[in-house]
């Protein structure tokens, strides 16, 4: 290793510089001002992260996680999620758990109460309620409207759909037809499902924090990919892909198309970036690299996706990283970006990136 390399990763097993820093996916503002605020009162970091992710976990309108979570082609919601204590180098995850608000506190269950690392489906369940959890219907009248407009925005070779009367293809706004089929549907709603059924979204919340005594934990919890075939596991869950925390190094986590990262192992790749000298931002990109790589760099499927990664040192550096500027919507650029809170209020930073799209 090079000298600096060296004196690098000495400063990040010393936790030197003090900083408490949480930071996750932009989705995470709140989530990060309530992590800070349990982190600043001398809570644990995992306390704090799971209490930050749990806000957009019961949030009925965060349709990429937890309650309300876009759910599989069958309409069932199924959530993922991981959690890891660096504190005790301990890790847990749940998948493809049905029924449940916040499989965040299910995977820390598992990393606490079990001898196992990770539960899935059915199993979890049971497991979860074993726990006292209640067993919830994650549906709701929006998520389901916009599943229901996805199903019947479907057709086969011969432009047929069983589940409608003769929608026809994919028109740039909810046509009339669609008002007809959904009356008494509001035409705003109607427009929110139209674009999640055309545009199937990615989401998920990532968030990393950081005390004052170089203490770092981190969790990964998302509804996973809109329309997934029933079962379909993706990053967020698996550890060494949607996360990874090792106290002497740092933390990482990644949104966004699971089964890219999952080929990376992002989150693990990232953090042995960074103890091995690599600036947090230089980690993510290099990782990005590698994702590129996978599809020899060809720029037009690469356009077919997008993947962030976020990552947070001991010291207290951070980045936010996407594989695209951003994404262009009704011709306008909005740039990826992530959430940090460094104790005052939360704020979005740009994230660095790989490719350019142009609006
Ligand atoms: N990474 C998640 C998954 O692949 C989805 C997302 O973050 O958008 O399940």
């Amino acid at each position: 290793m090079a000298g600096t390399a060296v004196a690098a990763a000495a400063q990040q097993a010393s936790g030197a510089g003090g900083k408490q820093i949480v930071i996750s996916s932009a989705n995470g503002l709140r989530a990060c001002a309530k992590a800070m605020e349990v982190v600043k009162g001398g809570g644990d970091t995992l306390d704090a992260v799971i209490a930050g992710v749990n806000i957009n976990e019961e949030d009925p309108d965060d349709d990429s996680v937890g309650y309300g979570g876009l759910p599989n082609e069958e309409g069932v919601v199924e959530l993922d999620a991981c959690v890891m204590h660096g504190p005790t180098r301990r890790a847990g995850s749940v998948a493809s758990i049905r029924g449940i608000k916040t499989p965040s506190k299910i995977a820390r269950l598992v990393m606490e109460q079990t001898d196992h690392i990770m539960i899935v489906g059915e199993g979890a369940l049971r497991f979860a309620k074993a726990y006292g959890f209640r067993e919830e219907n994650l549906l709701t009248e929006k998520s389901r409207l916009a599943w229901m407009v996805w199903k019947r925005s479907l057709r086969d070779a011969g432009g047929h759909n069983n589940w409608t009367d003769g929608l026809d293809a994919p028109a740039k706004k909810p046509s009339a037809e669609l008002q007809r089929m959904f009356p008494g549907v509001s035409e705003e709603l109607l427009a929110y499902a139209w674009d999640r059924a055309v545009h199937p979204p990615t989401g998920t919340i990532n968030c990393l924090a950081l005390n004052l005594k170089g203490e770092m934990s981190g969790t990964t919890t998302t509804s996973g990919l809109a329309w997934k075939i029933p079962g379909r596991v993706g990053d967020s869950p698996i550890i060494g892909a949607g996360l990874y925390v090792d106290p002497d190094v740092g933390g990482a986590g990644s949104t966004g198309r699971g089964e890219e990262n999952i080929r990376v192992a992002g989150a693990h790749s990232i953090v042995e970036n960074m103890r091995h000298g690599m600036s947090p931002k230089d980690a993510c990109l290099d990782v990005l690299k590698r994702v590129a790589r996978n599809y020899d760099n060809d720029n037009a499927r690469l356009s077919k996706f997008d993947i962030n990664f976020y990552a947070l040192r001991k010291d207290g550096e951070y980045a936010g990283a996407s594989l695209w500027n951003g994404r262009i919507r009704s011709g306008q650029l909005r740039p990826s970006t992530f959430a940090v809170n460094d104790g005052g209020k939360s704020r979005l930073e740009k994230c660095v990136y790989l490719l350019e799209r142009k609006a």
